[in-house]
């Protein structure tokens, strides 16, 4: 069993080598999710400026066209006074063309208003294209380093994959279970060694009967405290005679 359990180990060794791989993978994944999601958000923004600017042009477009009536409606007026006699009449038309002024004056000034905030606007939508463009850049160039990466981690995954094939084979289908079910459980430590007494995964002392069992290694001993199969490395130092 012993052996069986020390091939365990370096199965381990190799299954950790993967799990480690892997999370870098994960990691680099979402850094590119992360990245995306930036450049996304901000085109989004763009876009709904882009929007706002075009609902004010319009609307700027609308006050224009009511000025420009207003306008014409006052050049009208005017010439109509030179055409009339009557006092009061003179009166009421200079009236209405003092009211048109006045609202003209209003709409004039709305039209200033709405002519700055489209500036302001469009301003804002300049720096927000210099920020994507140059996030963009920044992307592309990373995007390859990390892309480089990934296929790095990918030819190391594949490679321990074959390793642990192989190291697989020595030992029982029954035992790699039993082992890749304290593997997922245990963080990634399944095969543990008992140094001084103490397991080495969870640090418990193990009492003297279970460390008997396990120098005599005739069945799979577990850790009572963490699960974990435990196993004894005889040093060089302890297997010579003395
Ligand atoms: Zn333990």
């Amino acid at each position: 069993m012993h052996a069986q359990i020390e091939i365990l180990a370096s199965l381990q060794t190799v299954d950790r080598e993967i799990k480690q791989q892997r999370g870098l993978k994960q990691g680099l994944l979402g850094e590119f999710q992360a990245k995306e999601k930036e450049i996304q958000g901000k085109k989004r923004e763009i876009e709904l400026l882009t929007t706002a600017c075009s609902e004010k042009e319009k609307l700027r477009q609308e006050k224009d066209r009511v000025l420009q009536d207003e306008g014409k409606k006052t050049m009208d007026k005017r010439m109509r006074m030179n055409r009339i006699k009557n006092t009061k009449e003179l009166q009421a038309l200079q009236r209405e063309i003092d009211q048109i002024k006045q609202n003209n004056g209003e709409l004039e000034e709305e039209l200033i208003k709405i002519m700055e905030a489209i500036d302001a606007i469009k301003i804002d939508i300049r720096s927000k294209e210099e920020e994507l463009a140059r996030l963009q850049q920044e992307w592309q160039e990373k995007q390859e380093e990390m892309e480089s990466q990934i296929s790095g981690i990918d030819r190391a995954v594949s490679e321990a994959s074959t390793r642990r094939q192989t190291i697989a084979s020595q030992v029982t289908g029954d035992l790699i279970s039993r082992y890749e079910l304290i593997f997922a459980r245990r963080g990634g430590m399944a095969v543990v060694e008992v140094a001084g007494g103490i397991c080495q995964g969870c640090y418990m002392n193990i009492p003297p009967q279970l460390w008997n069992e396990i120098i005599k290694s005739e069945k799979v001993n577990l850790c009572p405290n963490c699960q974990r199969i435990l196993y004894y490395k005889p040093s060089i130092v302890q297997e010579k005679p003395a």
